[in-house]
């Protein structure tokens, strides 16, 4: 198993710690580091080369943060830059201005179209639609049948036909059965290509110009790297695709392709099938994207952090400031980086043994790191003095620290509760373990 990104920037920083800025050399040969990680992720070589120049910019003369260090700054720098470049507003489904809504569904046999097809219709009845699906992969008999195998599976009506029309009389008729059964959303399953069939493609544009969809989705096999960008730029020249769907993300892959994809169309990816059950898609969320081309979420290195965290020496630190009750905005920063290390905080969580199951899920939903980035946004808005000491953070200290910060004063003033809250429950933790720790040592 390769190394993670977070892993190998650590050991270059080991050395330079200490030196509180970046050199040019230092920022470089990180790059150099995350420019691997990069196309071992199966990023696009081109993409990965503009990608690092526009790192470089921002990393070079950063300061290196005292509880921040030049190892997470480099990582929040790359990890910033990907969201972004994956896109950070998610699109709108665009369901037109009067049903019925229709999406054409297009991609290479095998990437999980017929799949997607069903997922999404499942999908779209959990937002209170009403859809339908149409059949016209008239090339295999089998996919008609899948077809309506599937629609059965999610409960929704599927409009075939076996008696030799062509895929566009089948679309058009589909099109017209929808509107009189007023069903509201119309899935056009379009032929599987082996690759990219003149004949095929035309057939496809044919359907495209007749049902003039709204939405046109390009449905990608995530496993397939760098052949998908030249997939994905085929379809787009032939027709305006208005979303990349990526399947089967559930894997191993590292996810570069879906970086790629997007440089090199712009197209926006809308949902990510994350399984071959028909609820496994997911809404795309660029973050969790970006966290996994740069390796930090997977899973073995979330168990292997946590382990290390939970039984470490990190955990003694954090201890002795238990019991002492002095646990500040210093040691809040501290933690979310520990747990920064470990991966996206709500798996993290999960996996604390013991802990997991207690937690309900909706808590979890709600504990996101976009949620912790605000709050990072606030403490590095602080004085140091500020940080360790929040007794004098005045009213007009808690307004500029929100103006500072982009947030809200209610959210300093939030955060700052949590804060004296925490140091609360943290003396009770320090005493119920110290009690905890003598029973043991009596056994
Ligand atoms: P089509 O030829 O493009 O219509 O592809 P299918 O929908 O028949 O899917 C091809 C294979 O990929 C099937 O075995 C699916 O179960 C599987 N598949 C589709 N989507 C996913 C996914 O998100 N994850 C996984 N693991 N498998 C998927």
């Amino acid at each position: 198993m390769l190394d993670t990104l977070t892993r190998r920037l650590a050991g270059i920083l080991a050395n330079l710690r200490k030196q509180g800025k970046l050199t040019e050399d230092d920022v470089n040969e990180m790059l150099r580091e995350v420019r691997v990680a990069l196309l071992e992720a199966d990023v696009n070589f081109a993409v990965a080369k503009s990608f690092i120049g526009r790192v470089r910019e921002k990393a070079v003369g950063e300061e290196v943060f005292a509880s921040l260090t030049a190892d997470q700054t480099i990582i929040k720098i790359v990890r910033d830059e990907l969201t972004e470049m994956l896109g950070t507003e998610q699109t709108r489904f665009d369901f037109g201005s009067q049903p019925p809504t229709v999406v054409l569904m297009c991609g290479l046999q095998g990437s999980g179209k017929t799949t997607t097809t069903a997922k999404l219709a499942k999908w779209l009845v959990a937002q209170g639609k009403k859809p339908m699906l149409a059949a016209c992969d008239v090339q295999r008999p089998a996919a008609i049948k899948q077809l309506q195998v599937l629609g059965e599976q999610v409960d929704v009506p599927v409009f075939a036909k076996t008696d030799g029309s062509s895929p566009v009389q089948i679309a058009r008729e589909a099109l017209e059965r929808c509107k009189y059964l007023m069903r509201d959303v119309l899935i056009v399953d379009t032929a599987g290509r082996l690759s990219i069939d003149e004949a095929l493609m035309a057939e496809l544009k044919q359907i495209h110009d007749t049902v003039r969809p709204n939405e046109a989705f390009l449905v990608l096999d995530s496993t397939t790297g760098q052949e998908a960008v030249s997939v994905a730029k085929a379809f787009h020249d032939l027709i305006p695709i208005t979303g990349v769907i990526f399947t089967k993300l559930d894997g191993d892959t590292r996810g570069g392709a879906v970086l790629s994809v997007r440089e090199a169309t712009g197209v926006p990816v809308r949902f990510t099938g994350v399984g071959e059950q028909v609820d496994a898609l997911e809404p795309f969320y660029p973050d969790r994207m970006a966290q996994r081309i740069i390796g930090m979420g997977d899973v073995l290195g979330i168990i292997e952090k946590a382990e290390l965290a939970f039984e470490g020496e990190d955990m003694t630190g954090l201890e002795a400031q238990f019991k002492r009750g002095d646990f500040d905005f210093n040691t809040m920063l501290d933690q979310f980086r520990m747990m920064r290390k470990m991966g996206p905080i709500k798996n993290v969580l999960k996996m604390i043994p013991g802990l997991g199951a207690q937690i309900p899920e909706e808590a979890l939903e709600a504990i996101d790191d976009k949620g912790v980035n605000r709050i990072e946004a606030v403490i590095f808005s602080m004085t140091a003095k500020e940080r360790s000491n929040p007794d004098i953070i005045n009213s007009s200290r808690r307004k500029r620290i929100a103006a500072g910060s982009g947030t809200s004063v209610e959210e300093v003033n939030h955060l700052i509760r949590q804060l004296y809250e925490m140091r609360r429950n943290m003396k009770q933790l320090g005493k119920m373990q110290k009690q905890f720790m003598k029973k043991g040592r009596k056994r």
